[in-house]
């Protein structure tokens, strides 16, 4: 059962984002796409909303979890990367963390790996014993070597951590990688990821506040409907009724269709909900099928 809800004497929502950074823009991009707007500009530290009782706060990523922890933020849009390691620390110094993940939000994609001196033959985690490890995620990367029952040094650093091998700092990084192209600028390769991450959307582990928790249910609902169609299109088409099961074969990944009967029988005019891309490709096999007018519609919003 989660612990009970300590009460904030607030009646507003309030999120904590990214200030300035890689979450900052697609944050408020997401919450504005829940219908959500503030009439403050983005350089405030907080933003009042004003068309609905929630509020921003503009701060450093890595406070986020903080701010959840103690209450003074409801809910907070930080990588995942973040709201673990914190979470590794407080599992070090034993006292349990407040604050969870409550939904995946699908940007910020990166992982944490480990890379190595390219001319390391890797063999696997037994090699790092006795070696130095640079890393902005001293909690993860331990608990990772405590797994593995390897006894290796980590060496915090909060920043370039990648060039570290060649300064003499460590012997191999642990850090964050998108595309790849800083390891490959620093002679170093990936072996091994310890995490995958992207931005989630973190919250308390005790239940909210029941004066704010009405409008985070409401967010929440919100969020989970622009999730679900992000990269959903409506299609719409027409097909015989023999071509149907043919036409619905290649639409593996669309909701059930509606359809309607167009000329009192033989033709329908159906319409799906494709969760996938749809490519020309795909309409061209459709039309092979027997769908014809095919049309493809973007979809602004969706409640279950
Ligand atoms: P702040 O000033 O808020 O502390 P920061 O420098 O720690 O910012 P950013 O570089 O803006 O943070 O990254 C924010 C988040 O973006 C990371 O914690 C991670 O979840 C995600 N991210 C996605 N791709 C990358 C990448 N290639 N390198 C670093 N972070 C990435
Ligand atoms: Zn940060």
């Amino acid at each position: 059962m989660s612990p009970k809800p300590a009460p904030t004497g607030r009646d507003r929502l309030r999120i904590a984002i990214q200030k300035n950074g890689r979450l900052s823009e697609p944050a408020r991009a997401l919450l504005g796409s829940c219908g959500l707007s503030w009439r403050e500009s983005p350089d405030k530290l907080f933003c009042y909303g004003d068309n609905a009782p929630v509020d921003l706060l503009l701060v450093r990523d890595d406070d986020i979890p903080g701010l959840i922890d103690s209450g003074l933020c409801d809910l907070g849009i930080v990588g995942r990367n973040v709201l673990v390691e914190q979470s590794s620390e407080r599992d070090e110094s034993g006292t349990p963390a407040n604050f969870r993940e409550l939904r995946a939000l699908g940007f910020g994609g990166c992982r944490l790996s480990l890379a190595v001196p390219n001319d390391w033959d890797w063999q696997g985690a037994a090699q790092l014993q006795g070696k130095r490890i640079a890393t902005s995620y001293p909690a993860l990367t331990r608990a990772w070597l405590r797994e593995q029952g390897v006894a290796a040094d980590v060496v915090v650093l909060n920043g370039s951590v990648e060039i570290a091998p060649r300064l003499g700092q460590a012997d191999v990084v642990c850090d964050l990688v998108s595309s790849g192209a800083t390891l490959v600028a620093n002679q170093l390769k990936p072996v091994c990821d310890l995490l995958q991450s992207e931005a989630v959307l973190a919250g308390p582990v005790a239940e909210l506040d029941p004066q704010l928790a009405e409008t985070a249910q409401m967010l929440l609902r919100r969020i989970d409907g622009v999730l679900r169609i992000r990269d959903s299109k409506l299609l719409m088409f027409q097909a015989p009724r023999d071509a149907v099961a043919d036409v619905l074969r290649l639409l593996p990944d669309a909701e059930p269709p509606t359809s309607y009967s167009v000329d009192g029988g033989e033709l329908l005019a159906m319409q799906a909900l494709c969760h996938g891309v749809v490519t020309w490709q795909r309409l061209e096999e459709l039309k092979r099928a027997g769908a014809r007018g095919l049309m493809v519609l973007p979809v602004e919003r969706m409640l279950a």
